[in-house]
């Protein structure tokens, strides 16, 4: 046999560019976290790993202000720990409304049908939120099963207010699923007080740990929806009914845990509980207020209206006769700086600017104040 040696390239020693990301994520991992990374590895089942399962879901449960017992990371980033969340709840035909006022309650609607849901929206322009009316209205007219929200939509920057949205589900009997990806860790969340009954997230933005783990809480009333199946939830990977064996107290093998991302997601949390929530609300509250005014005195406007604007994530309106790539593509070239733009009805219109957990700081929105000055035409 002739050995091909077509593909093995001669490449250097992996180097990457000093980034600062600003952008709706990754954000720049602390370096804590990175140090915790690269620790050598222990088995998936070694004792010493199983203590720092229970201390990810404790810690976990701190960030999200819930007492769930069914709260673990999902190997996986976001889009997994969102997949399982619908994947287990959803049962082929049950009716799921969306509120969709951006892209994240699209890919909702997406993965719910295609776990068989009967999907029905509600819509909104992309920055605006629901309303508790708009919300009883959507329920009466479609009386879902599961109720799914976005309580940061990433893709425009608004903050859905989520108080009495759970005694509305109530009446209605149905479930409350909420996407918390650009939310936890970075802003005001209340899982238990607000009667969520499922949530996700994902571990790169407002914790600053690489993407690769996403926590998954179901609270007693989606444990018990997936308890009474009448079909085996359609995604072997995902299926919280077998990994629950291995977050459980029996700790059967299900699939190999990624061992360095449970030690970075350790550290990241570990940081959310040193500093305490409420300290690390306002950071990402005055760090962006900050950045707000900074804006204002450039005479550039916000997208999203005060009351509903993410401190974790902000979309700043392109000022008319300016490129918004060529902007984002100099800051990057002359700065290291990465922010994004918008997209869907929102493409060219914005540039969306994270300000998220290690990265919240004032002198990262002072750099990117200066440096965006020097860019504008
Ligand atoms: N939901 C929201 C609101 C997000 O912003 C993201 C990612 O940006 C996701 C879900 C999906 O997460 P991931 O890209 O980590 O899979």
């Amino acid at each position: 046999m002739q050995l091909n040696n077509t593909h093995r390239i001669q490449t250097d020693q992996l180097d990457v560019p000093p980034r600062l990301l600003l952008g709706p994520g990754p954000s720049n991992a602390h370096p804590r976290v990175l140090q915790a990374l690269s620790m050598r590895q222990v088995g998936h089942l070694d004792p010493k790993f199983i203590e720092l399962m229970n201390e990810n879901q404790e810690l976990l449960r701190y960030a999200w202000q819930t007492d769930n017992q069914f709260t673990i990371p999902v190997s996986g980033t976001g889009s997994a720990a969102m997949e399982a969340s619908l994947a287990n709840t959803v049962e082929p035909g049950d009716v799921v409304l969306v509120g969709v006022n951006g892209y994240f309650g699209l890919r909702l609607v997406d993965m719910a049908g295609r776990y068989g849901g009967d999907v029905r929206q509600i819509e909104k322009p992309w920055g605006e939120v629901f309303s508790l009316d708009d919300l009883r209205a959507g329920l009466e007219q479609h009386r879902p099963a599961i109720l799914a929200l976005v309580h940061a939509e990433t893709s425009t920057g608004a903050r859905q207010p989520l108080e009495g949205v759970a005694d509305l589900c109530r009446e209605f009997n149905c479930l409350l699923l909420i996407d918390t990806v650009t939310s936890l860790g970075g802003v005001p969340l209340f899982l238990d007080e607000w009667g969520v009954d499922i949530a996700y997230s994902g571990s790169q933005k407002c914790l600053s740990c690489p993407p690769g783990i996403a926590p998954l809480t179901l609270g007693p009333r989606a444990v018990e929806k997936l308890n009474n199946r009448q079909t085996p939830v359609a995604n072997w990977y995902l299926d919280m009914s077998l990994l629950s064996k291995y977050w459980g107290n029996e700790r059967t093998y299900h699939h190999t845990a990624p061992i360095n991302m449970n030690y970075a997601l350790r550290e990241a949390l570990r940081l959310v509980a040193e500093e305490g929530l409420e300290a690390r609300w306002a950071r990402h509250q005055a760090n962006a207020e900050l950045f707000w005014e900074g804006l204002a005195e450039m005479g550039i406007e916000c997208h999203v209206p005060h009351e509903y604007r993410l401190p974790s994530l902000t979309t700043v309106r392109v000022p008319d006769g300016v490129d918004a790539k060529a902007v984002a593509g100099r800051l990057l070239r002359e700065y290291n700086i990465e922010i994004a733009g918008g997209f869907g009805p929102l493409a060219g219109q914005i540039w969306r600017v994270g300000l998220m957990g290690f990265n919240s700081r004032p002198e990262n929105v002072m750099l990117l104040l200066a440096a965006l000055k020097e860019v504008l035409p």
